[in-house]
C-alpha cells in the first residue's frame, strides 16, 4: 500500500510576512498584492515612502527639533 496520502504543503503558495502591516501575508499567484496581504497595505507602503521624502525636508526648516524626525525609516524597524 503506498502511503502518499501525507499532505504536503503546495508549493507556490504559502504565507509570509506582510512588509506593511507585518500579518500574515498569503504568497500565491492569487495574491496581485504579493507579498504584501493586500491592495491596501500595498498602497500603504508606497504611500508611506512618498509622504516621508515630502515630509522630512519641510519639517527639517521648520522645527529645530528635527534631529528626533531625521531618524532613518530603517532604524525603526
Ligand atoms: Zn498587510
Amino acid at each position: 500500500m503506498p502511503e502518499n496520502n501525507v499532505p504536503h504543503p503546495t508549493f507556490a503558495t504559502r504565507t509570509v510576512t506582510c512588509p506593511a502591516c507585518g500579518g500574515p501575508s498569503l504568497y500565491s499567484p492569487d495574491n496581485a498584492y504579493r507579498p504584501f496581504c493586500g491592495e491596501r497595505c500595498k498602497n500603504h507602503d508606497l504611500g508611506a515612502w512618498a509622504n516621508e521624502d515630502f515630509r522630512l525636508p519641510t519639517t527639517a526648516r521648520e522645527n529645530d527639533d528635527a534631529d528626533e524626525v531625521l531618524q532613518s525609516p530603517q532604524l525603526l524597524q
